[in-house]
């Protein structure tokens, strides 16, 4: 293969390289991106179920407070026939005190157990509301579970397809220089073959010989540059292949 087809290959392998790296970020951006919607979505549910647990608390005590003022009924109806049936004016006093006593604690009791049953009924309309918001949500999660999923089947079938052609690409061409390629790339991604700017490396700058130059120019072989070892080529050549990969 003559060295312009060569290193032709190796750029459009390196333009597949850069379409590879596009798309690997964007696969590892999909479960990322469907993570900060559950995360919504669980506060979402969360706040709900606060709500729910509140109300349920309000219920409780609200019953527990009115229990509590049966009993105290049972003991003030006590108290107020031993006031009537004591002999002794002063026992019978006692009596009629607790009695009063006992029955400002009810008052006071049922007036906390009715603002409890008044605050349960704001925290029940309260979450009855946050119904279309959770709707909607789920909704948003469940398309949205399954646009990645047809997205991540689609960005892997175009990686595969281009991973393939890179094989290819870089099979055709000698051990060698594939190696050479190989292991510039990693150092220099998407930038393992640079143009030769002006009389320098398009890639580190470094001015280049007279006699690099030609030898870039002719195509006759390889050449790299002297300082940071990149493969070097024509500015023709680089613009023609430098088409990104879609
Ligand atoms: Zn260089």
């Amino acid at each position: 293969m003559a060295v312009e087809a060569i290193l032709a290959q190796l750029l459009r392998a390196q333009q597949v390289d850069k379409r590879l790296t596009t798309l690997a970020r964007r696969l590892e951006s999909l479960p990322v991106e469907l993570g900060e919607r559950e995360s919504t979505m669980a506060a979402l549910e969360a706040e709900a179920e606060e709500l729910e647990a509140e109300k349920r608390a309000c219920f409780v005590r609200s019953t527990k407070l009115e229990n509590e003022c049966g009993t105290r009924e049972d003991r003030i109806n006590k108290l107020e026939k031993q006031a009537i049936e004591s002999r002794d004016p002063s026992s019978a006093q006692i009596a009629q005190h607790e009695a009063t006593t006992h029955r400002q604690e009810n008052s006071a009791a049922q007036e906390e157990a009715l603002e409890l049953l008044e605050r349960a009924d704001g925290l029940a309309a309260k979450r009855e509301a946050m119904n279309g918001r959770l709707d909607e949500a789920k909704e948003s999660l469940d398309a949205m579970r399954a646009s990645v999923e047809a997205d991540a089947a689609e960005l892997q079938a175009d990686v595969d397809t281009l991973s393939a052609e890179r094989e290819e690409l870089v099979a055709d061409v000698n051990t060698t220089v594939r190696s050479v390629f190989q292991t510039l790339s990693a150092k220099h991604p998407g930038k393992a073959v640079v143009p030769v700017k002006g009389n320098s490396c398009g890639g580190c700058g470094t001015n280049l010989t007279a006699n690099d130059r030609v030898r870039v120019q002719a195509a006759k072989g390889m050449t790299r540059c002297p300082s940071c070892t990149r493969i070097l080529v024509m500015q023709d050549l680089w613009t023609k292949m430098s088409e990104p990969v879609q």
